[in-house]
């Protein structure tokens, strides 16, 4: 189940579950990390050129002896790196860390103004020419995808943005999913700053879960594919195991009405 994929609108299949590294240390701690995660199951992974651990995660990947094509793997162009020769530059750099030939997706980490729709061109370039096998977008409002989807061919497969249970992005769901643009969490746990809200507390103990485990299923029971962080194993398997029990509907209907439209991350139009 671990291992359970969504099909992105462009026929590439991901797995709906991952591990986040942000703020993940390079070197052997993000190595550790990474190689823990796809010893117990993980097989997907996403940093970003800005986490500055993308040396480490290729680390981690080639000791984990897991073969390459079994693995997808993210990363994304930083907001300085942005414009058609700059991503094309950065999308190099990120490959040459990480020591892969090719990524499995390639997200603009943040809509810049000005700045995302020639980034954007340069993304096709690299999905056309095959260096990347799906090419999405991350914190993109629904003006800025409205407005990217406008001026290009290549639809964005995902748009990975903050979502948990103070953040449920109703909206912005219901767009993604009309267009077939898959809505993918960062941040699902809060960064561990929901876990006493009482409804998730009382669905931990009814079920023997813990809060983390609790909504990282309702991550999944929502079809929100979730990359939930930890660099210590006993939680990184803790996190992954979510999938020998279900929630009702009136408990999917609970969480989600725990809604309070707080951010731990910036909004997104503050780079617009
Ligand atoms: P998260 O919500 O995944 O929280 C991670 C923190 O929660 C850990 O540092 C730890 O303190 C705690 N935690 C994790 N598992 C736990 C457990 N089982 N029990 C108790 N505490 C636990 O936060 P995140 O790292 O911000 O988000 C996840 C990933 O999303 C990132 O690592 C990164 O890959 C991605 N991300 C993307 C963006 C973006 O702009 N695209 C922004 C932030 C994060």
């Amino acid at each position: 189940h671990l291992q359970d994929t969504v099909t992105l609108n462009n026929g590439v299949e991901m797995p709906g579950f991952g591990l986040g590294v942000y703020k993940v240390e390079d070197g052997q701690i993000a190595a550790n990390s990474v190689e823990a995660a796809l010893k117990n199951g993980y097989r997907s992974i996403d940093t970003a050129s800005f986490y500055q651990n993308e040396r480490g995660v290729g680390q981690g990947i080639r000791a984990s002896g897991v073969p390459r094509e079994d693995i997808f793997v993210t990363s994304k162009v930083w907001n300085d790196e942005q414009g058609y020769d700059q991503t094309l530059k950065a999308f190099e750099t990120s490959l040459e860390k990480l020591g892969l030939d090719y990524l499995d997706l390639y997200l603009i980490h943040w809509p810049v103004h000005g700045m995302y729709q020639e980034t954007w061109k340069a993304m096709e370039k690299l999905y056309e020419t095959g260096n990347v096998r799906a090419i999405g977008v991350s914190n993109f409002h629904i003006h800025h995808l409205q407005n990217l989807m406008q001026a290009s061919h290549v639809k964005p497969v995902i748009d990975q943005v903050e979502y948990h249970p103070h953040l449920t992005q109703e909206k912005l769901k219901a767009f993604c999913d009309y267009k077939n643009i898959q809505l993918e969490a960062w941040s699902p746990l809060k960064r561990g700053r929901i876990f006493d809200e009482p409804v998730i507390a009382n669905m931990a103990t009814k079920y023997s879960k813990t809060p983390a485990q609790i909504i990282l299923r309702w991550n999944i029971q929502n079809h929100v594919v979730t990359i939930p962080k930890s660099t210590h194993e006993q939680r990184i398997r803790e996190n992954a195991d979510v999938f020998n029990f279900s929630l009702t509907d009136e408990e999917m209907g609970q969480i989600s009405n725990l809604n309070i439209n707080d951010r731990v991350g910036s909004n997104p139009n503050s780079f617009d």
